[in-house]
């Protein structure tokens, strides 16, 4: 008997009619003898409305009511599930953040998951029922409701199946798995049977959506496999797993972009020590992030600085080290907001040479400038003007004959 975590996300619950659905699904799996836990997160846009409805009280909720509000949704959804379920002749029980012992810090909006007693699941498990999870939540040492941070259901997921040592944790989401590049800018892109963590981790942080990437560093300490798959079809989707021989082979297994970037230069700044940190620390203690970071060699004891950060936190950049600017010299600040990233992720990267430079000439095919680059073991970025991103990534995965069939093994 296999023991499987299942968690459905918001538009596979969207409706009465999906949850009915979701329910037969989940039945069926069961009906096959595994035991069953399912997560689901809120129906769809609920997460959304309840927090708009908190912004109609205040423009800045309180973090813990927030989080007690934004807990709902959740709620919502296990309740309605578990009743289709037994209306369906079938026990289960729904079970809140505290009562499924998901134990997290106190940092709310934003918890990391500490521990999860299993007792109870368990106990729900041996009684012969479905198990329904509210995902997103958990409860902090003095009892207070707190949630993991959006897109949060995921990590429940894993988490819970790391817990129970689940046999497998099913991901079913609106989309048919991980692809090579976004299907809906590539129509060439190709479904990957099988993707390390570390490839998804890179993916999901530069910019694909299908996995929240908590849940797979969850995946990669714990060593739980993730099946992603879509729950509206039958299809397999992609694992998520430990990497092996085979997956080093592939040189590059996916595309991604992020349009969300924009580019900051200050110019000729004075060449000593101590300046980076200048003009990094207001930025750091705003909490904003920077991205890529290149310094030229300096000609006369002046260098010119250029940094990355997304566009959302532009303008406060820009203030921020126009500021700096001037305490320190530097002769003016540049910036450029119609910029973005394109960028190879690949475990093979490791072991061959020039994949970046099939990268260069592919851009360079079709005049794609490159106003910077960065790399690490396993992926390369590059920052191109934005009105070319699609035109790249298809040029891209051309190049790297990601739609072949010779993928898809
Ligand atoms: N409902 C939460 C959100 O919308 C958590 C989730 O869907 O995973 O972010
Ligand atoms: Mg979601």
């Amino acid at each position: 008997m296999a023991l499987i975590v299942q968690k459905y996300g918001g538009t596979s619950v969207g409706s009465i009619e999906k949850i009915r659905k979701v329910a037969e699904r989940v039945i069926e799996s069961s009906e096959r003898g595994n035991r069953l836990v399912v997560v689901l997160s809120a129906m769809a846009g609920q997460t959304d409305a309840l927090i708009k409805l908190s912004k109609e009280i205040t423009e800045t909720p309180d973090p813990r009511e927030l989080d007690v509000l934004m807990a709902t949704g959740e709620q919502v959804s296990v309740s309605l599930f578990a009743m289709a379920v037994k209306s369906m002749g079938y026990d289960c029980h729904s079970l809140l953040g505290f009562q499924a012992a998901i134990h997290t810090d106190q940092v709310y909006g934003k918890a990391r998951i500490r521990k999860v007693d299993t007792d109870r699941l368990l106990k729900e498990l041996d009684e012969g029922r479905i198990v329904a999870v509210a995902g997103f939540q958990g409860i902090d040492e003095e009892t207070n409701i707190t949630t993991l941070g959006r897109g949060g259901s995921d990590t429940t997921a894993v988490a819970l199946a790391a817990a129970l040592n689940a046999d497998l944790c099913e991901i079913f989401t609106d989309v048919e798995g991980v692809f090579s590049a976004d299907p809906s800018i590539c129509t060439h892109a190709k479904k990957l049977k099988r993707i390390s963590y570390e490839e998804m981790l890179e993916l999901a942080s530069l910019g694909a959506k299908v996995l929240e990437i908590r849940s797979v560093e969850f995946a990669k300490k714990f060593n739980v496999p993730i099946h992603v798959r879509s729950s509206f079809t039958r299809n397999e989707g992609t694992m998520v797993a430990a990497e092996n021989k085979e997956m080093e082979k592939i040189l590059v297994s996916g595309i991604v972009f992020d349009r969300n970037q924009a580019r900051i230069t200050m110019v000729k700044v004075p060449d000593r020590p101590g300046i980076a940190f200048r003009i990094f620390t207001p930025v750091s203690k705003a909490g904003i992030v920077v991205d890529m970071i290149i310094q030229n060699t300096s000609a006369e004891g002046r260098a010119d600085l250029t940094f990355t950060v997304t566009k959302t936190d532009f303008q406060k950049t820009i203030e921020l080290v126009r500021e700096v600017a001037k305490e320190i010299g530097a002769e003016k600040v540049l910036g450029d907001q119609d910029i973005a990233k394109v960028s190879l992720v690949g475990l093979g990267m490791r072991n061959h040479a020039g994949v970046a430079t099939t990268m260069f000439e592919a851009l360079s095919k079709e005049n794609i400038n490159i106003s910077m680059i960065s790399t690490s073991e396993i992926k390369i970025s590059c920052v191109i003007e934005e009105k070319y991103i699609e035109l790249a990534v298809r040029a891209l995965h051309e190049a790297f004959g990601l739609g072949d069939e010779k993928q898809e093994d």
